[in-house]
C-alpha cells in the first residue's frame, strides 16, 4: 500500500486562526492523510484525535507594537518549525506538506528549503484579502484618507463609504496594515493558495482573485457535524484558548422559547471601551429580549453592578460559549457579532440573523457584506453619529427579532446556510477543491 502524504500544518495564537486551521487539519485526516498540527502550548484540547505538537510560546507582553509582537512569534514558532521538520526527517519520514498562516509570509522559504511544498492559509474574506493585495500592489496608498474616493476598488467589491473599508488601512493601525498586506509578499511562491471562504458566497471576487493566481476554496472550515455531518461527534474545532460554560449556556437555552434569545459576542480580542459597553448593556436590557453575552474575565469589570442585578432574571453573561453550540440552538434568534470572519461564517452556515456591531480590521468589510450584499443583518449604528446609543440597539434587536425586517433576514439566512452545507458536502464546491488539493498532494508526493 502507498504511504499516506504528511501534512505539518502551523497557525498564529489566535483563536480566529487555530479554529479554521484546526478543522482544516481533521477534514485532511478524515480523507486518510498523515497530519500533525503546531500550534501553542496555552491551548486547551477539547478534542485529542490529532496529532500535535506544541510550540512552547511565551506571549510578550512587554511587545510595544504589533511588529514587535509578531515577532517574537517569528522566533518561537520559526524555531519549532525547523526543529518538527528536521526531527520528521531524521525518523526517514520526512513531512510532503506545509501549511500556513498567511500572515507567516517567513514560513514559504524555511518549508522550501526543508524540502517540503508550501500551501498558504487564508483565514480572512477573498473580498478583504482582495484590498489587502491591491494595497500591498501599490494600487492606492495606506492609510486611505477620509473622502479620497474608492474608484480603485474592482466592480466585484461593492464599497463605496468608507466605514465598510478595512479599518486598518485606515492608518489607525500602521503595523498592523504592514503585516495585512505583507500576505501577498510571498504568494508567487507558495504552491497553494487556500481559502476559508466558499465560491457561493463570494462569486465575483473569488473569480477576481482567481485571474491572478489559482487559488481554492475550502469552507467554511467549521466542525462537520454543523454542515454536512461527515466526520462523527464533530461539534467543535478541537483547540481552543478559553474554556467555555457549556453547560451553563446550553442548560440555560433549553429552558427558553424558540427564536427568542439574542445572542452576544465580539470574539476572542475586542476590547470595547466602557461607553461602548454601557450602551450595548442597556440597550439590551431596554429590549425586553433575553440574552447571552460572552464578556471575556479580562472585560468583566466593565460591567456595571446595577446591570447585573437588574438583568439577572433576562441574561447569561459567560466568560466564554460554545458558540457553534449556541448558534444551532433552537432558542437561540440573533447574533449580535463583531464580525470576526469564523463568527460571520459560522451564523451564515447555521441561517441566523445578525446585528453588526465591527470593531477594526477586516469586520467593517464583513459587516457591510453581510448587511449589503448578503442581506443577513442590521447595522446597530445605522446613522454617521461617533458612537452607537442604547436606543441603537434596542431598535436592531426589534428589527432582527420581529416582524417584516426578521422574515426577509431569515429567509436570507437560510438560503446561505443551505448552500455552505452544499459546499461541504461530497461533491460541492469546497470538498471538490479540498480532493483536488489532496489529489495534488499526492502526485505531488509519490513523485518525488
Ligand atoms: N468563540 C467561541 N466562544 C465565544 C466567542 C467566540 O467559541 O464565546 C469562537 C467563535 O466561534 C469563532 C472564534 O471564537 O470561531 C472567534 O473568531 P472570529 O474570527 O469570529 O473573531 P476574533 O476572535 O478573531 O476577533
Amino acid at each position: 500500500m502507498t504511504k499516506m502524504p504528511h501534512v505539518l500544518l502551523i497557525s498564529l495564537p489566535f483563536q480566529g486562526h487555530i479554529s479554521p486551521m484546526m478543522q482544516f487539519t481533521k477534514t485532511l485526516a478524515s480523507k486518510g492523510l498523515q497530519v500533525t498540527f503546531l500550534c501553542l502550548s496555552s491551548t486547551i484540547v477539547l478534542k485529542d484525535s490529532i496529532n500535535i505538537e506544541y510550540v512552547t510560546y511565551k506571549n510578550d507582553r512587554k511587545a510595544r507594537n504589533p511588529e514587535e509582537y509578531m515577532a517574537n512569534i517569528e522566533r518561537q514558532a520559526s524555531d519549532k518549525l525547523v526543529e518538527v521538520m528536521e526531527k520528521q526527517k531524521g525518523l526517514g519520514q520526512p513531512f510532503d506538506v506545509l501549511v500556513h498562516d498567511s500572515l507567516m509570509s517567513w514560513a514559504v522559504d524555511l518549508g522550501h528549503q526543508h524540502g517540503l511544498r508550501v500551501a498558504s492559509f487564508f483565514t480572512q474574506a477573498c473580498a478583504v484579502s482582495t484590498i489587502y493585495y491591491l494595497a500591498f500592489e501599490g494600487k492606492f496608498m495606506v492609510p486611505v484618507e477620509e473622502g479620497s474616493g474608492l474608484s480603485f476598488l474592482p466592480s466585484s467589491i461593492p464599497i463605496t463609504e468608507i466605514r465598510d473599508f478595512p479599518k486598518d488601512l485606515l492608518g489607525v493601525h500602521p503595523g498592523v496594515s504592514d503585516l495585512l498586506t505583507g500576505q501577498f509578499s510571498h504568494v508567487q511562491k507558495d504552491d497553494w493558495i487556500l481559502f476559508n471562504t466558499f465560491l457561493e458566497l463570494e462569486n465575483e471576487v473569488v473569480n477576481w482573485l482567481s485571474s491572478k493566481w489559482k487559488i481554492m476554496t475550502i469552507g467554511p472550515s467549521v466542525p462537520s457535524m454543523f454542515l454536512d455531518k461527515r466526520l462523527a461527534d464533530d461539534r467543535d474545532y478541537g483547540l481552543s484558548l478559553f474554556k467555555p460554560d457549556g453547560d451553563a449556556c446550553i442548560k440555560w437555552l433549553d429552558g427558553k422559547d424558540s427564536d427568542s434569545v439574542v445572542y452576544v459576542s465580539f470574539g476572542s480580542l475586542a476590547n470595547l471601551e466602557q461607553d461602548y459597553m454601557d450602551e450595548i448593556a442597556w440597550g439590551l436590557l431596554d429590549s425586553k429580549c433575553s440574552f447571552i453575552w460572552v464578556v471575556r474575565d479580562t472585560e468583566k469589570s466593565k460591567l456595571s453592578e446595577k446591570f447585573v442585578e437588574e438583568s439577572a432574571d433576562r441574561g447569561l453573561i459567560v466568560n466564554w460559549s460554545p458558540q457553534l453550540e449556541v448558534l444551532a440552538h433552537k432558542a437561540v434568534g440573533s447574533f449580535m457579532t463583531h464580525c470576526g470572519w469564523n463568527s460571520t461564517l459560522e451564523a451564515l452556515s447555521l441561517g441566523v440573523p445578525m446585528m453588526v456591531v465591527p470593531q477594526w480590521t477586516d469586520q467593517t468589510t464583513n459587516a457591510k457584506y453581510i448587511v449589503d450584499v448578503w442581506q443577513t443583518g442590521v447595522r446597530v449604528k445605522a446613522h454617521d453619529k461617533e458612537k452607537i446609543t442604547r436606543e441603537d440597539v434596542t431598535k436592531s434587536v426589534k428589527d432582527v427579532m420581529e416582524g417584516t425586517k426578521r422574515e426577509e433576514l431569515k429567509a436570507n439566512a437560510l438560503k446561505f446556510k443551505e448552500m455552505a452545507l452544499e459546499a461541504m458536502s461530497e461533491g460541492g464546491s469546497s470538498d471538490k477543491n479540498i480532493d483536488d488539493f489532496i489529489a495534488e498532494i499526492v502526485t505531488s508526493s509519490t513523485s518525488t
